[in-house]
Parts: C-alpha cells; structure tokens; sequence
C-alpha cells in the first residue's frame, strides 16, 4: 500500500517535470528519444540484393492461361521441376487441379511477368489461382515449398513422408549443398564460380564428395525407396539430380563410376521397377540427348580450360621430387624454387602443382582464374623477401610458346631481382 502511493507520487513528479520540458522546451540527455522508425530508415544503407526483380507477386493474369487450380511452370530437363513432375505423376493429379505449361508461355525465365512469380528468374513456379486459397499468396518459387504444398493439397496415397527424418535430411542436403554447385555440370566456363568454388575441377570434387555423404545418409536400402518401401520427398528430390549426375560426371571423368554404390544400386532398381521415375528420367535425358548433346552444347564444357594431354615436363620431376630443387615457397596449389639457370642475382621460379591445360599462358580459360591469382599473389610475396635476395623492385615474367622464349611446357612465372635491371624486355 505504501509502496504505491510512493509510486503515485513519483509518478506525479515524473509528469510535472515533462510538462516543464514540454512548456520550456528544456531537454535533458537521457529523455532523448530514438530516432522515429521513419528516420532511422532514411539513414540505413539501401539494400542491395542479387534478384531480378525485388518483390514476388503475381501480376500475372494466369487464368487465360489456364482455368486449371494450379499452373506448374516447368520445363522437362529442369531438376527441380522433376521433383515436383514426380508427386504430380504418383498421387494422379488432374490437368484441371495443376497444369504444366512452359515459362515461354508468359515470355520466358526473364520475362518481368515471370519474375514476379519467381524473383530468380528459376523453374518451377506454382500458381495457385482456385477459388478457396486461405494462404494469403498466389505463386509459390521454390521446389521443395511447391512440393510439400502439393502433399498436402492433394493427401490422396502416397503420403511422400513429408515429416520422416531421413527423407528430410536427404533432400535438405540435397538442396542445401549438392544443388548449389550443381552448374558445375553444365555452365561454361565464364560463369565462374560455382558456389563457393573458384574452377569446376575443385567444384566436381566438392559434388561427389556430396554424393558420398548422401550415400551415408542413405545407409543400407531397406526398400525400392530411400526410406523403405514407401515413396519420401528424398526420392522425388535426389532421382532427378541422380540422373543428371548419371549422365554429365562420366563426361568429366571417364574413370570414376558416377554415383557411389548404394546411389548405383537405388538408381537401378527405380529404373528398371518404377514407370513413374524412368518415365521422370526420359523427359530430363530426351533434352540432355536429343537436344544438348546433339548441338553439342558440352564443348566449352567438358573438361572447358583442363584438357590436357601434353607429355609430362621437368617441372612434373622436380614436383615429384625425383629431380632435387631448392624450394623457396609451396603450398597446395603452387610450388616455387630457385631457378637452376640464374638470370640474375634472385631468381625464382613459380609453378602450379596441377598443370591442368596450364601448358602455356595462351591456353588458360575462365577456369583457371584461381590459380593465375595464386601464382601472381605468390610472385609478389617473393619479389619482396630480402632473405631471397630481391632489394627495391623485380621483374615478373612469363615466357608464353616459342616466339617467347618458354622452354619448359609448364606454366611457370619468373621473379627476377637482386640487382638494378635493364628497362629492355625484348
Ligand atoms: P622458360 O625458358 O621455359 O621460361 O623457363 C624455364 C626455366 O626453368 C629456365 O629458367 C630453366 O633454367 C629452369 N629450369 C629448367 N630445368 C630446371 C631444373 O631442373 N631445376 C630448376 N631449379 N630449374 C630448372
């Protein structure tokens, strides 16, 4: 009781003093106000985002183009959309609940129409335009999102486990590490890099280093499926991007098997006893075949910046340590010792450890702007080190082809210093 009239009256006080700030204008620091929402805003740095187009909503009058309940925009080579093609196929949903049409139909993947479905400008896109929609969205732009609504829209048999551990974990692995450097299976080399991976070489290895651990994720098959003997999200997201793999890693590397063995085995078996999921992997191979593979689409591709079948020089001796050198610097990618010829009082020479198609500076690609970086980063970290002889500059040089002067078919970059050089570079 006390206590709340001791409350009243400091409250009676703390009023009483801002009618005084208020009349006098009078402000002391700690009653500054934040900044209103409003001004905070304008001083916050613009946001910058990689999308196309910034908000996704449907302009698109979709209903001339179909009355259907849905409007799937897919393509059939895509990935993703296959994983929704799969649920469509299985639970026998109607052209008049979801109909598939082409992205051409609205002006294509850039088109602004199909932006404000899909910011990414990606297949596929769901539309939902029947009657009783209770989401509060009309376009849905990413696969496993469209999948599980399609699960649950249509309940009928089979259930595609939506809520089982393991399928979860499959496709979310799926999507969250072997999709991203997917492009390294078919984008040319300028559109570099692939994920986090600075050349498609480093980003294969990454891929089938994925496919392993979805391997162990899957354990021993128990069924036809990945969780058993009933269909999961797990099936209808990895088999597309199995049959993709099946067909494009044997291009990079004749050597290895594509898949490991159990993925092997589980894509077999669908093959050979689920209509559903070879008929999935005609439509992905019919484009891949008849149309890619025929325009011959893989040249810059295949092995794009790495082909490589020069015989072996002295450098690949030294690197292997038959042929003793005096290393100055290495590390996992580039290798640098003294040259055994000096050209002048500091003289070292840089290689990479991998030549792939590096046999000279003409042959290098898109691919090979990590390593360049390196071999260049490295010459400068030399030039500089007193210890290695080099003073107040030095010449970096690489002698391309014969006209140049390279005698060695091994990209190398010569650090030259130690003394005052001539300005002739001829
Ligand atoms: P290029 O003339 O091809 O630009 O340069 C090749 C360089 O490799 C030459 O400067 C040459 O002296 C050096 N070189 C060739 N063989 C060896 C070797 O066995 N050991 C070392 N340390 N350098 C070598």
């Amino acid at each position: 009781m006390k206590s709340n009239t001791n409350l009243s009256f400091l409250h009676l006080l703390q009023l009483l003093f801002y009618i005084i700030t208020i009349v006098s204008g009078f402000h002391l620091p700690c009653f500054h106000l934040p900044p209103s929402k409003a001004t905070r805003r304008q001083t916050l740095p613009t946001c910058q985002t990689s999308l196309t187009s910034p908000i996704p909503r449907t302009t698109l009058a979709s209903t001339e183009l179909s009355t259907s309940e849905h409007i799937l925009f897919d393509l059939p080579v895509s990935n993703n959309g296959a994983r929704c093609r799969i649920i469509l196929y299985k639970k026998g949903i109607r052209k008049d609940q979801v109909e598939i049409l082409s992205p051409a139909e609205v002006g294509g993947l850039k088109s602004s129409d199909y932006l404000n479905l899909n910011p990414a400008g990606l297949m596929p896109s769901l539309t939902i335009q029947k009657a009783d929609n209770p989401y509060g969205i009309n376009a849905i732009a990413e696969s496993d999102t469209i999948a599980r609504y399609l699960i649950s829209e249509y309940s009928d048999a089979p259930s595609f486990l939506p809520d089982h551990p393991k399928s979860n974990q499959i496709a979310r692995w799926h999507d969250m590490y072997l999709t991203p450097i997917q492009g390294c299976l078919y984008k040319p080399s300028s559109r570099l890099p692939f994920g986090n991976y600075a050349d498609r070489k480093s980003a294969i290895a990454a891929y089938r280093k994925n496919l392993e651990v979805i391997e162990g994720f899957v354990g021993d098959l128990t069924g036809l499926y990945l969780c058993g003997d009933d269909i999961s999200l797990a099936d209808a997201t990895l088999f597309p991007s199995l049959v993709f793999a099946t067909f494009m890693l044997p291009k990079f590397d004749h050597a290895q098997p594509a898949l490991p063995l159990t993925l092997t085995q589980y894509y077999n078996n669908l093959m050979a006893k689920d209509e559903v999921f070879s008929k999935v992997h005609d439509e992905i191979m019919s484009v891949l075949v008849d149309s890619w593979d025929a325009k011959n689409r893989w040249d810059d591709i295949w092995l794009a910046g790495q082909r490589d079948t020069a015989p072996g020089t002295i450098f690949d001796k030294i690197l292997s340590g038959e042929i003793p050198a005096s290393v100055v610097k290495e590390d996992d990618h580039i290798l640098a010792f003294k040259d055994i010829n000096p050209m002048a009082p500091a003289h070292i020479v840089i290689i990479p450890k991998d030549r792939s198609g590096l046999t000279n500076l003409r042959k290098a690609s898109a691919e090979h702007i990590d390593i360049l970086g390196r071999l260049l980063v490295t010459a400068g970290e030399i030039a500089k080190d007193a210890e290695l002889g080099f003073g107040d500059g030095a010449r970096i040089v690489i002698n391309d082809g014969n006209d140049g002067g390279q005698e060695v078919m091994h990209l190398h970059v010569h650090v030259l210093g130690g003394k005052k050089l001539d300005n002739k570079l001829g």
